[in-house]
């Protein structure tokens, strides 16, 4: 096969919010796809009226196109083979199903529910496969009229071959499924509805798909599907090849289980809201089952796509680990040109997530301190926190904060610091004739720098911990420091002990 020709798809449906294990799979196809110069369809799977949404959809559109995971193929992008949701493409879905009761691949199965749990019971007790027992397989004529006659509705099963099913993953090597564990299946509902289970394959044979990646909770209906595409090839669907399967690993969120879409952690919005870039993101994601080296944790997507070999991908469950996605998050943040950073953290310089009012945000002053920020922050919605001193009139009120640095004895070095700052003016109100009149007020007082500074730190940001202190002042500006010490100090006046 030449590269070109790889096709792959990604088909989601459009329930709820896009979470991480739909990404992963976005991603190493996607990966795939730019690795062979192929192409990658994006098709909507919303055959599901009662759970899919137009809100989802968009959602699913808009947090690719954040990710920069492009499309060939698909909603907007058009293509040969559209319309690419699946909901528009009903008529089609009929016709097959038709064709495939005709070619006798299917067949209508009228046993109600109530029956088939009774039966299945039965197998169940006898020790037998509890699958559909093939009761509807060879229905002659006179039955199918009896049945109609009594209103009974039918579903459309299609009939599995009687041979085992054996293909090679890309990921887990060859597999082989036996006649006995896969029944025939139900294709059609009672309704007329058609299901996944034919218009998943359908759409890849029409498609022209040649490989499917996709999670492994997944791989138990692909010996159904491997079926189907020889029963559409024997139809003249498509043209004609089955597709490679390559099941990517489960992911393992806390506590050792399948890491589940209902999972706050799971939800890729909130990575966003968070201010992951997408590059990090992405980065984190494809280390779940796959691997540069074994070396190498941080990479780019362009040096992802150049190494990416589905049969690289390891078949074992990956663990989900968000400490590792901050820290890999980090990396990629740090390694932004400064101007770059600072415009990433835009969002998070406004509502909602800043608490100043706008005119209050000085694009100048937030410059200066942005690249001490960059190397200080995981996320970009750290940055709020990090600058909010510098456009709040008063810094924020951690309580925590003030009763950890102003203990007894901190008034009167604070008092010796705002002497030794209120000297400096003009060009010395600088970081290091700064640090200089806090190390010799600390001096004074027989306490070390760290010491020294921590009462100053809350007295003018607030908190215990923060951006270099130093630098900070020399940005907040000397009226507004001595200020915020002032304050403080009439605050701990009002504080017995202090
Ligand atoms: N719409 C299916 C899902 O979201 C796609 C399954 C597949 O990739 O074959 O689970």
């Amino acid at each position: 096969m030449t590269d070109a020709s790889v096709r792959v798809r990604f088909c989601p449906s459009p329930t709820g919010n896009p979470h991480v294990g739909l990404v992963r799979t976005a991603l190493f196809n996607w990966a795939f796809a730019r690795h062979h110069g192929g192409t990658l369809v994006f098709r909507i799977e919303d055959t599901d009226a009662a759970r899919d949404t137009e809100e989802s959809y968009e959602q699913l559109l808009d947090s690719l196109r954040w990710l920069g995971l492009d499309w060939d193929e698909g909603p907007e992008a058009g293509g040969p083979h559209g319309p690419y949701r699946q909901s528009q493409r009903m008529d089609l879905y009929r016709d097959v199903a038709e064709r495939l009761q005709a070619a006798g691949h299917a067949y209508r199965c009228f046993c109600t529910p109530e029956e088939l749990e009774t039966r299945r019971e039965l197998a169940r007790a006898e020790g037998r496969p509890s699958g559909y027992d093939g009761m509807c397989r060879d229905l002659p004529p006179e039955q199918i009229a009896e049945y109609e006659a009594e209103g009974r509705t039918s579903i459309v099963r299609f009939r599995m071959p009687d041979e085992p099913i054996t293909f090679t993953d890309l990921v887990r090597g060859e597999l082989t499924f036996s006649p006995e564990n896969v029944s025939d299946y139900g294709i059609v509902r009672a309704s007329g509805a058609p299901l996944y289970t034919l218009v998943n394959p359908v759409d890849d044979a029409l498609m022209e798909i040649t490989h499917v990646l996709r999670g492994e909770d997944l791989l138990s209906s692909t010996p159904r599907q491997i079926a189907l595409y020889r029963a559409l090839a024997d139809i003249g669907v498509g043209k004609g090849t089955t597709p490679a399967f390559g099941h990517l690993p489960y992911v393992m969120g806390e506590g050792n289980k399948k890491l589940s879409k209902r999972q706050p952690e799971s939800a890729l919005n909130l990575y966003r809201e968070r201010g992951f870039l997408p590059a990090g993101l992405l980065n984190y994601l494809s280390l779940l089952g796959w691997s540069l080296a074994e070396d190498r944790d941080i990479f780019t997507m362009d040096e992802m796509v150049a190494a990416f070999d589905i049969h690289d991908v390891n078949a074992n469950p990956a663990r989900f680990d968000l400490k590792k996605a901050e820290a890999i998050n980090a990396t990629h943040i740090r390694e932004l040109p400064v101007a770059d950073f600072a415009a990433a953290c835009a969002p998070w310089l406004r509502e909602p997530y800043a608490p100043w009012a706008p005119e209050q945000f000085d694009q100048a002053a937030f410059e200066e301190l942005a690249p001490l920020a960059q190397t200080r922050v995981t996320v970009l919605s750290d940055i709020t926190d990090n600058v909010d001193f510098l456009f709040l009139d008063e810094p924020v009120a951690d309580e925590k904060s003030w009763q950890k640095a102003m203990k007894p004895g901190a008034g009167d070095v604070l008092r010796s610091i705002h002497s030794r700052l209120a000297e400096l003016a003009g060009d010395a109100w600088r970081a290091e004739p700064l640090k200089e009149a806090v190390l010799a007020a600390g001096e004074a007082h027989g306490l070390k720098l760290g010491k020294a500074q921590a009462p100053l730190r809350v007295a003018v940001t607030g908190r215990t911990v923060g951006l270099p202190l130093f630098e900070s002042l020399e940005v907040l500006g000397r009226e507004r420091t001595l200020l915020r010490v002032d304050t403080a100090l009439a605050k701990l006046a009002a504080q017995p002990g202090t």
